[in-house]
């Protein structure tokens, strides 16, 4: 490797996508973003702007991906990743997962460079082993709405692991629950946004079902450290990187709305297609590889994310 290593990240403009950019970056290495922009935001890039070691290009990655000069580590962020995005854009969701993730994969052989891709906790799909470990397999409906984002990831998953073992693409997949944080998107529509959201302006807090199902919540700096982490080991994964701390939705709600100082009371309302019954991780793998846990605490970090958003949001 270089001396300053060079990466490429896909979704640069996304929320996570950013902290990832900028973690590198304040790691002293080089950026290059791409994303275009669909359900993305420059503003999340607007700290990183006119920074010597970080650029920017605004393109679909499910096209052909020109870049000059050597690459160290191409890092597979984009995606639509909230489920009324993927929703919305389900075909988007399905190229970029499918066809993005072989173009990424092509940049990282031709340059001989390492290859992160972004899963999700969501290639368990419903899941029926809880806490879910890297070796449960899943229990995804790949035909409901849901089957867009899950199948695309998981199809990326094994497109990594084809690269890996037919080309020797080193290869790193990091599987995300559920992570929150600044520069969520104010209306995209996922549990965290929307109870702040309504906490703050004193609407009713839109718990879907009986708010009985399970979310772990990871915030998103030691979301970012797990996988820097993960970088510098020589793990090839599957990985977990979340929180194991379960909470039912109807008490993040309630604890959204008393951190924010909020009256919003609980409103019931359907519950999407699909929806999983439960979720959460099983970090062993993380804590003894690169000896990594999450360290801030759910209060904390809402705390810290509702002191954001009322000032990004309103
Ligand atoms: N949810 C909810 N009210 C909302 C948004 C989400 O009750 O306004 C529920 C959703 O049905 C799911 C959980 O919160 O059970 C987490 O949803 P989110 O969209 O944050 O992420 P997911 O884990 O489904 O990808």
């Amino acid at each position: 490797m270089r001396a300053v290593p060079r990466a490429i990240v896909t979704g640069a403009a996304g929320f996570l996508g950013s902290h990832i950019c900028t973690t590198l970056l304040s790691n002293g290495w080089e950026v290059v973003g791409f994303d275009n922009l669909l359900t993305g935001e420059m503003g999340n890039l607007a700290h990183l702007q006119g920074k010597e070691r970080f650029s920017f290009v605004q393109q679909d990655v499910t096209q052909h991906i020109e870049i000059d000069g050597d690459v160290d580590w191409v890092l597979h962020w984009a995606s639509p990743a909230s489920p009324i995005d993927y929703l919305q854009f389900p075909i988007q969701t399905m190229k970029v997962g499918s066809l993005g993730t072989w173009r990424a994969l092509g940049v990282a052989k031709d340059k001989g460079a390492g290859f992160v891709l972004a899963s999700t906790s969501e290639v368990y799909g419903d899941p029926q082993v809880h806490p879910q470990p890297e070796t449960y397999w899943g229990h995804v409906n790949p035909v409901g709405p849901r089957g867009v984002y899950d199948e695309a990831k998981r199809y990326g998953e094994a497109l990594s692991m084809a690269y890996h073992r037919q080309h020797g693409v080193p290869v790193k997949l990091v599987r995300i629950f559920n992570t929150y944080g600044p520069r969520m998107r104010r209306n995209d529509g996922r549990a965290v946004p929307n109870f702040i959201k309504q906490s703050i302006k004193s609407e009713p807090l839109t718990v879907h079902g009986d708010g009985s199902q399970t979310r772990s919540l990871c915030y998103v700096d030691d979301l970012v450290e797990g996988i820097w982490r993960f970088i510098g080991s020589d793990v090839t994964g599957p990985v977990n990187v979340g929180n194991p701390h379960e909470i039912s939705v109807k008490e993040l709600a309630e604890l959204v709305a008393g951190i924010a100082g909020s009256d919003s009371e609980v409103v019931y309302i359907d519950r999407p297609v699909d929806d999983p019954e439960v979720r959460c991780p099983d970090i062993t793998l993380a804590q003894n590889e690169f000896g990594w846990e999450p360290q801030v605490s759910l209060e904390d970090g809402l705390a810290r994310t509702i002191e954001w958003a009322r000032a990004a949001w309103f």
